[in-house]
């Protein structure tokens, strides 16, 4: 323990580099042990043929240039990536559907390689909810669980201030939990998964699927007459304005997401379950909608001892998130050489 806290104490004037690779963008930042992101920058993750890799250490090169910091003050580098990832040897794993470039990739070898520190890859949700455990909203928290909806829907577990990793990288894929047992194939070969009810793909794909030739609806209107257009966003307007159609999917989007919080709840009775992610801005208004469904499927007395927030998703807690996961592991080290 003191071996720990030594070695701890003796980096905390140290920083370290989060990084977040989304589907679209990629965020870097240089981040305090206190979890204060100093400086950060973001581009998009591939611009034309160039690959993710690429723009992640441009981007480590100008947080750290623009910071004037020298890179022998910076700990380590933590990265999150979407999907399942061997976090031991620090490989993504495949299907990373938002980011093919990178399946199967010894992404943290290849990073390490090329910027000269220590790297730690893990999925971003788990990366997120180390950094709402540790140095976030839940700081302090020894049970946690984060739900992630954006394009698709990830979580991260904190069980006893232990990350769940399971035993090949897929602890927390809770988003390809079935919501509806004789629902229809999800993208990932799966049926009846809750990012197909409730993750901004997801809506997007039942709203065209059920618009049919329907040209009245409000739906249609919204995307210029063409479906390909439909997005998340636009389903969850029509829906406020009263579109009848959009109201239904909008409607099953919250009881999909009821049931899963209920699942969360029931099955783990964590001490925090924060639910975010890029599609929650739309989610927020609907909070009650989302909590009284939770209650159908949740014990009372469990669903009372579980604080739940709803926020949207914020590019520098994921950032905070990735750095969280170097100051994690570091720890884990230091655990696992204590004589
Ligand atoms: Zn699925």
């Amino acid at each position: 323990m003191r071996a720990a806290a030594r070695r701890r104490g003796g980096r905390r004037h140290g920083v370290t580099v989060g990084v977040d690779v989304g589907g679209t963008t990629t965020a870097v930042g240089l981040v305090t042990r206190e979890g204060d992101v100093i400086v950060d920058a973001s581009a998009p993750t591939r611009a034309g043929e160039r690959d993710p890799l690429e723009t992640i250490v441009g981007l480590i090169a100008e947080v750290t240039s623009r910071a004037g910091t020298s890179a022998r003050s910076i700990a380590a580098v933590g990265v999150g990536v979407p999907g399942p990832v061997d976090a031991e040897r620090g490989i993504v794993g495949e299907p990373v559907t938002h980011i093919p470039e990178l399946a199967g990739r010894p992404l943290a070898a290849e990073l390490g390689g090329r910027v000269g520190l220590p790297v730690v890859v893990d999925n971003d949700v788990n990366a997120l909810a180390l950094g709402e455990a540790t140095l976030g909203a839940a700081r302090g928290a020894r049970s946690l669980v984060v739900l992630s909806t954006g394009t698709g829907i990830g979580a991260g577990i904190v069980l006893e201030g232990r990350l769940v990793r399971g035993a090949a990288g897929f602890g927390g894929e809770l988003g390809h939990t079935p919501v509806k047992f004789d629902g229809p194939r999800c993208w990932c070969g799966l049926r009846g998964c809750l990012a197909f009810y409730a993750s901004g793909r997801g809506i997007a794909d039942i709203a065209r699927s059920r618009i049919g030739g329907d040209a009245r609806t409000t739906l249609l209107k919204a995307a210029g007459g063409d479906p390909s257009g439909l997005t998340a966003a636009m389903v969850f307007r029509a829906a406020h304005e009263g579109d009848g159609l959009a109201v239904s999917i909008v409607d099953e989007a919250c009881q999909a997401l009821g049931a899963m919080m209920g699942t969360i709840v029931n099955g783990l009775n964590p001490e925090v379950l924060i639910v975010t992610g890029g599609v929650v801005e739309s989610f927020a208004r609907l909070e009650a909608k989302i909590l009284r469904a939770a209650g159908e499927y949740a014990f009372p007395r469990a669903l009372a001892s579980t604080r739940i927030e709803i926020v949207p998703g914020d590019k520098r807690a994921s950032v905070r998130g990735a750095a969280a996961l170097a100051f994690y592991e570091q720890a884990v080290d230091v655990r696992r050489t204590r004589p």
